[in-house]
């Protein structure tokens, strides 16, 4: 293999065909990973292919057309809260607003780029002509129990879930742990509970539906104090929008989520599509042919999923609960933090 490094940092190795210059079936995975992504993350789908190549060369074996291996440089993102970074360049989608992101330290990204060697005015050079790309195939171990469970040694991804992820604060009215009585309490932590209990619920309910509440604090709690305030996460995703967009999902019922506190307001982080894959050409597969929704991605080279920010509504807790959030949101200018 011939190997480049480009101007997002993607290491690209190229294995030429019989012809020189022929279009490439593109291959890899990130490089990067995130605490406890497991020792395999990311790296399998680098180091099988180059494996795989470096078989091909020995036996002297050439294809009528390239293989190139990628791996691909911040993929997770998490040093400046923007994700895809080498991906996106690649698919020539790169956001170059993100090159102002900061890190913990208030770096931008555009200054730690330049001191490691790469010229952001050289990103679109790094987008790959798509007359060139046969296809793209990615191999990533599972990161779930599935596999293991069923006793089965591979599975073919059908789509990519759609996320909304979320950040709920809740406004009660802290108190006395022994002098409000309980049925004068407005707790926010007993509503954010509720409507993690809901969430949990609602997705159970469907396959292919997940719903998590990762993170959940009642800032200045204490032992003796009823809660004021609840600030939790919320991420659901979905291979179909249908199932996971408002109100089908994030809408919970007036139930006593909403008596409890006062003020509802809801955050946004992000939201990004499904997609599925449609159904391969030459798939080898074995079986009946899948259908469009059960298809495998070895045709294909789909761009990548659109993020859109969502607004960040304030609400009156008597209008509370996520649909009408998600209603009156297109109408709502966020704010500036
Ligand atoms: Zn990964």
């Amino acid at each position: 293999m011939t190997v480049r490094r480009d101007a997002a940092g993607n290491v690209i190795g190229r294995y030429e065909g019989t012809e020189p210059g022929a279009a490439a079936l593109l291959t890899g995975s990130h490089f990067d990973s995130v605490r406890d992504g497991g020792r395999y993350d990311g790296n399998l789908g680098v180091i099988l292919p180059i494996a795989c190549v470096a078989e091909w060369n020995r036996q002297g074996k050439r294809f009528p057309f390239a293989v190139e291996v990628v791996g691909f440089a911040e993929e997770e993102g998490v040093r400046f809260k923007a994700t895809l970074l080498g991906s996106r360049a690649i698919a020539g989608t790169f956001d170059n607003n993100v090159l102002d992101n900061v890190d913990d330290s208030g770096k931008t990204m555009r200054d730690v780029m330049a001191a490691a060697g790469f010229d952001p005015a050289g990103l679109p050079a790094a987008a790959h002509d798509p007359k060139k790309v046969l296809a793209f195939i990615e191999v990533h171990i599972e990161q779930g129990p599935v596999l293991l469970n069923e006793g089965l040694p591979v599975g073919v991804v059908t789509a990519i879930s759609g996320a909304s992820r979320f950040i709920v604060e809740l406004e009660g009215l802290a108190g006395h742990a022994g002098t409000v009585p309980m049925d004068m309490r407005r707790d926010a932590a007993m509503a954010g509970a509720e409507i993690g209990l809901y969430i949990e619920k609602r997705c159970g309910g469907k396959p292919g539906l997940v719903g998590t509440v990762g993170q959940f604090n009642v800032p200045n709690g204490a032992t003796n104090v009823v809660p004021g305030r609840a600030v939790f996460s919320i991420d659901i995703r979905c291979g179909d929008d249908a199932e996971r967009e408002p109100p089908s999902v994030t809408c919970w019922p007036r139930s006593n989520a909403c008596a409890h506190a006062a003020t509802c307001v809801r955050r946004c982080a992000r939201r990004t599509k499904p997609r599925v894959f449609p159904a391969p050409r030459g798939c080898r597969s074995n079986g009946p042919p899948p259908s469009p929704a059960r298809a495998c991605r070895c045709a294909t080279f789909p761009p990548a999923p659109a993020m859109t920010p969502w607004p960040l509504p304030r609400l009156p807790m008597s209008r509370c609960c996520l649909c009408a959030a998600a209603t009156a949101a297109s109408a709502t200018t966020p704010p500036k933090s």
